[in-house]
């Protein structure tokens, strides 16, 4: 590829409206384009290392025994409505009509179109197992598309789904599948952890998220100092907490004027927050629903939508509480609230704990569980904090942000049942085909690569995902010997099918560096004024700027092994 014509549009200044590395450099490197909110363009560089992506990705479900289809994008309404998606699935779905006025939507995801086609083609037992796979483009309405392709609202995936005869064997292909996205998330270059993970809208019983480790991830990772056990921390369990015994004593009306939030309560009473008990106001669906955490604690929306079974849970603002409850904001408590109360499971283990009085200026102390009031429900309700032990070992915890690039689901049998698809057994009965669902964000591992790989100058492209694996400047156009070389170094490594990009353009010198460390490629050969002093060309690996100096005819071996290293080795870059 000739830069000279090439589609590479880098910029000199960082854009304005790019918060994270990964945004920044891709658009100042000209590997993509905003259309609009949330949807780009990938120009040719952006889609070269979107392509290795998907090379690697094909590779290892082949190798797993899973085969390559492609969905339509457009599916009718009625398929989502015989899961109860189309009402349930929220704004994120893009739903419309045809001229026929049919009720469509843009696929955000395809369990209900492969159920379907599962449902039409396979009747016996003799037919499964099965294992299919797209990479596709899905659309979700993101409320808030930001960060490039970090959380675009159009976007690659690759999505597949798998049907078994029955439990045991779905879970040895949710196993194989676990495999594979550990050999793909490897054979990529990154520095990855599986974490176990809530199933959010996809549904089923059990799932492990794959996270690239970096400071900019979107969620927050809980990680053991020493065993296995790593949870995305929406989904980590709390230990139980173990219950205080202590004597209730009786409960009395404490005036705290003006004292509204956590820490001024706790210091007109002489308290700490963990003595105190905070009575949070969600929308379950629109209906409100009281929360009782501990004062220093956080209710985890996750849990909390899992236990109710709702699609969304939101904080209500303070009218709204006041609409529910007629307490004004700060003086909310559990003892005769008009609404439903849920209570975490540390507060039910407290004893003789603060909470509002439900009326302005007062809070009552010396409540308990049971005596004062009673709960619709306990259960593990808050977000687990560093503090808490291992749920698995007992050991500290660590946390660690991630980016989620991959996602493996055991699905079960609740699609397939929604939509009665059946195959015929041994024993001659129909029976649900049980189902698996394995994604990967194409797209979100470029950038991902690029948060865990880049310095101030640039992206520093791990060899596997490179769009070009080899930049040679020609620092001398109008030399002939200079050119003559860097024109036969251009042909020879072609020859030998390294992909490499030939900067022709009559530029300066430190415009064709600075591009070319913005660019990220790997390696990078400049053949300039040492040539015709010394004979020599310089070799520079982008990683760690280490320099090699080469007579011409040694390039091209030299750049092989180097690539071959980079390709076997699993962590180089
Ligand atoms: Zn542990």
């Amino acid at each position: 590829m000739r830069y000279s014509q090439s589609l590479i549009p880098t910029l000199k200044e960082n854009p304005a409206e790019a918060e994270i590395a990964s945004h920044r450099l891709l658009l100042r490197a000209g590997y993509i384009r905003k259309l609009t909110a949330g949807i780009y363009s990938y120009l040719p560089l952006g889609l070269a290392a979107i392509r290795k992506v998907e090379q690697i990705v094909r590779e290892e479900m082949n190798r797993a025994g899973a085969q390559e289809l492609l969905m339509p994008m457009v599916q009718p309404a009625d398929l989502w409505r015989e899961t109860g998606r189309y009402e349930k699935y929220g704004p994120e779905l893009l739903r419309f009509q045809d001229r026929h006025e049919r009720e469509s939507c843009l696929g955000p995801t395809h369990e209900e179109v492969i159920t379907d086609l599962a449902r039409r083609e396979i009747r016996s037992y003799r037919d499964l197992p099965k294992n299919l796979y797209q990479i596709q483009t899905k659309f979700r309405d993101e409320i808030r598309p930001r960060f490039g392709l970090m959380r675009g609202r159009e976007f690659l995936m690759k999505d597949g789904y798998s049907f078994d005869v029955d439990d045991t064997r779905a879970g040895e292909t949710y196993q194989l599948m676990f495999d594979a996205y550990k050999r793909i998330f490897t054979r990529c270059g990154l520095d990855f952890r599986p974490v176990e993970a809530d199933s959010g809208s996809i549904g089923g019983s059990f799932s492990h998220e794959f996270m690239v480790l970096a400071d900019t991830g979107e969620d927050t990772l809980v990680i053991c100092s020493n065993c296995d056990y790593a949870a995305n921390s929406e989904k980590a369990a709390v230990v139980p907490p173990v219950t205080d015994n202590s004597p209730l004593l009786e409960m009395e009306k404490v005036e705290t004027p003006g004292k509204r939030k956590v820490p001024a309560v706790c210091e007109f009473m002489a308290i700490e927050p963990s003595e105190l008990v905070k009575t949070m106001v969600y929308k379950a669906d629109g209906e409100p629903v009281a929360i009782l955490v501990r004062g220093d604690r956080e209710v985890q929306g996750v849990k909390l939508k899992n236990l109710l079974g709702v699609a969304d849970v939101e904080m209500a603002d303070d009218k709204e509480v006041y609409d529910a409850t007629g307490v004004p904001t700060g003086y909310l408590g559990p003892v005769g609230i008009p609404i439903k109360l849920l209570v975490d499971q540390e507060v039910a283990a407290m004893r003789n704990f603060v909470v509002g009085a439900n009326e302005k200026n007062y809070h009552m102390k010396n409540v308990n569980m049971g005596r004062d009031f009673e709960a619709a429900a306990v259960a593990d309700l808050r977000q687990i904090s560093p503090d808490d032990p291992c749920p698995s070992c007992g050991s500290a915890l660590g946390l660690k942000e991630g980016i989620e690039v991959g996602h493996v689901f055991k699905l079960g049998t609740g699609y397939s049942e929604a939509m009665n698809a059946v195959f015929q057994d041994q024993d001659g009965k129909d029976k649900p085909m049980v189902m698996g669902c394995y994604g990967i964000g194409i797209s979100r591992i470029v950038a991902a690569a690029i948060e865990q790989n880049h310095d101030e100058n640039g992206m520093i492209f791990p060899m596997p995902l490179a769009p070009l694996q080899v930049i040679l400047l020609n620092l001398g156009l109008n030399d002939e010997q200079i050119t003559e070389t860097a024109e036969s170094l251009y042909n020879d490594l072609q020859d030998k099918g390294i992909e490499v990009l030939l900067d022709d353009r009559d530029e300066r010198p430190g415009f064709k560096f600075k591009d070319a460390d913005l660019l990220g490629i790997p390696l990078r050969i400049t053949v300039g004024k040492r040539l015709s002093k010394d004979g020599i060309v310089e070799l520079r690996h982008r990683s760690n700027g280490a320099t090699e100096e080469l007579a011409p005819e040694q390039i091209v071996s030299r750049i092989s092994e180097l690539i071959e290293e980079a390709m076997s080795n699993k962590t180089i870059s």
